[in-house]
């Protein structure tokens, strides 16, 4: 089992595509087992169907420093618990 840790440090290479297949398969089994990182994996979805609603009409800056600062602050109250 992959800990959550991991997955959450991997999703944003996840959602960008740049994420080993062998990574994608541990954590698509780890998102059926794990409510946490399910929640983490639906909120960062929405950053990103957000940014790509707006993408049309002009690229967000900062963005991704916006989401790592999340994906962040998800790890390190991850490590806390
Ligand atoms: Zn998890």
């Amino acid at each position: 089992m992959v800990s959550c840790k991991t997955i959450i440090a991997n999703l944003s290479d996840y959602f960008d595509g740049d994420a080993p297949v062998e990574m994608c398969q541990k954590i698509e089994k780890h998102l059926r087992r794990c409510h946490r990182c399910t929640a983490v994996y639906d909120s960062t979805r929405k950053m990103l169907v957000i940014t790509g609603d707006e993408r049309v009409f002009e690229v967000p800056t900062g963005f991704s420093e916006r989401l790592h600062g999340f994906l962040n602050k998800v790890i390190s109250d991850t490590r806390a618990h």
